[in-house]
């Protein structure tokens, strides 16, 4: 027999109930963490390998950085509509959660977006000119 909890007054209801008998708040269905931590690594974690080449100029402030600390930024090669394609499926998957996402740039040339995690946030970005996906990563949520 499954239960699930109510949204509103934390009462454990009934899986087939879709109003809390307690207090007659609609039952919502809660993205759980690690489901939304799995979509952001699985999006990022193909760019994790080709990221360890930190010879660019964009690259230097990673190297300054100690080496626990998880990479910070990355590029890899990948068509325009692939790597917005992967940028959109993260952002669907984090849609309704506590995880806020914003589109900063969507033109022709160019996709960017903001996708917040528990301890910060990544930054997507999409060129069409030379077909990359540049991923980087911050400390906060400026959303
Ligand atoms: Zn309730």
């Amino acid at each position: 027999m499954s239960t699930k909890v109510c949204n509103s007054c934390k009462k454990i209801m009934r899986f087939q109930d879709t109003h809390c008998k307690t207090c007659g708040a609609e039952y919502k269905k809660v993205t759980p963490k690690w489901i939304v931590a799995c979509a952001v690594l699985a999006a990022l974690g193909f760019g994790v390998v080709v990221g360890m080449d930190k010879n660019r100029e964009s690259d230097k402030k990673t190297v300054l950085q100690p080496v626990e600390t998880n990479f910070s930024s990355s590029n890899v090669v990948i068509e325009f509509n692939e790597c917005k394609g992967r940028v959109k499926a993260v952002q669907s998957a984090v849609v309704g959660t506590q995880y806020k996402s914003a589109v900063l740039v969507d033109t022709d040339i160019a996709y960017m977006a903001r996708i917040c995690t528990n301890d910060g946030s990544v930054l997507i970005t999409c060129s069409a000119s030379d077909r990359k996906m540049v991923t980087t990563k911050s400390n906060d949520c400026p959303l």
